[in-house]
């Protein structure tokens, strides 16, 4: 199942991917509406590539059976897909059978690269050129030296530019996640960290890159990053937790972005009636106020400095982290209540997040879910590690420009 809503949908992307592709949200009311005529090319060559994507090297004849498409329309796709360079034959496959052994084809998985930006950490912005896997080719960091407005936009578009110079292959597309709230032209509409309002980001990027520009939301990314890469279904929600707390959402294979692009941002979201932590917004007890990274080390680490018996300072701890856990359940449980999801997955510290917190969310959502419905949901720790963002990145170029994910 691919991503739908990053893009053009794998239409003729191609011979001109520059020109035709668009950042549009896709109406789909009916995620298996049928497939018109003029779009049926377009949609067998993202069928073909995401079988290739999803499968590695096959022959003709295990693509025709794996899609359903009949082996002339495969000759045929293969054909112009070859043409374009974004398929390759590989050799033929070993046999122990007689007769001609068939030949293998992939994707061009070495012809082409990808950029990546990662600008969620407060501290400084990453970048990386990656393979079409997802895999880091090289990795630069820019401190932000507290730069905000202007200042971080130029660091941004510099370490783009850098790394369109490091990258040794073909470019396909830049993909950047950003923190904020960002709409489907690329503008990140609201970024307090950076001072960000209504910024261009990837008109910016466009200005230093011949190829396209994709920007989304960080947690957006990163929950693509799961689905493509940490073996996630496509009822999926990616709960970010560091400096705040974000989520990005897929329902059926396709992101949520929300009437203003906002959807899965939780973090200031108000978890019970029974007050709490002040919050940076004003608000108490806020979701991110009681699980924020920075808040849990510092309660963590005032009862490491109390001078307590080690014991008592377990106990403590741990009831610290419950608390966070159990107010993460409770968000979480009506989301999955409404949405019906089949995993959610957190990213983020896993010594801080993966044990007691992890736990006591779980039982949260257990306790307060309906076991008929949503008894099936996994809640699990993140795979992907720190680099989530920028392989999210990755998938959204892929899924933008050639309809696979
Ligand atoms: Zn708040």
């Amino acid at each position: 199942m691919s991503v739908g809503g990053f893009g053009s949908g794998g239409g003729e992307v191609a011979s001109d991917r520059a020109d035709t592709f668009s950042y549009t949200p896709a109406r789909r009311l009916r995620p298996n509406a049928k497939v018109l005529p003029e779009h049926a090319r377009g949609h067998n060559r993202a069928l073909v590539l995401q079988t290739l994507f999803a499968s590695g090297a096959m022959s003709r004849a295990d693509i025709a059976r794996a899609t359903g498409l009949t082996r002339v329309s495969i000759s045929d796709l293969v054909a112009s897909l070859i043409a374009d360079n974004l398929i390759v034959e590989i050799g033929l496959r070993e046999t122990s059978r007689p007769g001609k052994p068939a030949t293998l084809i992939d994707i061009n998985r070495d012809e082409f690269q990808i950029v990546g930006l990662d600008l969620s950490d407060t501290e400084l912005f990453r970048g990386a050129v990656l393979t079409l896997d997802g895999d880091i080719v090289t990795l630069r960091e820019v401190p932000l030296d507290g730069s905000t407005g202007e200042q971080a936009i130029d660091k941004a578009v510099a370490l783009a530019a850098g790394l369109l110079e490091e990258a040794t292959v073909e470019v396909l597309g830049i993909g950047v996640g950003s923190p904020g709230v960002v709409d489907m032209t690329g503008t990140v509409r609201s970024a307090p960290n950076l001072g960000w309002t209504d910024v261009d980001l990837q008109g910016a990027l466009e200005q230093v890159a011949q190829v396209p520009v994709l920007v989304a939301n960080d947690a957006n990314a990163a929950v693509l990053a799961e689905y493509s890469f940490g073996g996630a279904d496509g009822d999926l929600m990616l709960v970010s937790v560091g400096n705040g707390v974000g989520a990005g959402l897929l329902v059926g294979g396709h992101p949520l972005f929300g009437s203003r692009f906002a959807a899965g941002e939780i973090g200031h979201v108000v978890v019970g009636t029974d007050g709490g932590p002040l919050c940076a917004c004003g608000k108490r007890g806020c979701l991110e106020a009681w699980l924020a990274v920075p808040h849990l080390r510092e309660l963590l680490d005032a009862v490491d400095a109390a001078g307590l018996p080690a014991e008592e300072v377990v106990l403590r701890q741990d009831e610290i982290l419950r608390a966070a856990g159990e107010r993460l359940g409770i968000s979480l449980a009506a989301i999955v209540g409404a949405l019906n999801l089949s995993e959610i997955v957190v990213s983020g510290p896993e010594e801080l997040l993966g044990g007691v917190l992890l736990a006591a969310a779980i039982d949260t959502v257990r306790e307060r879910t309906m076991t008929e419905f949503h008894g099936g949901v996994q809640i699990r720790m993140s795979e992907q590690g720190s680099d989530i963002v920028l392989r999210g990145t990755a998938v959204m170029v892929l899924s933008g420009l050639l309809g696979v994910s």
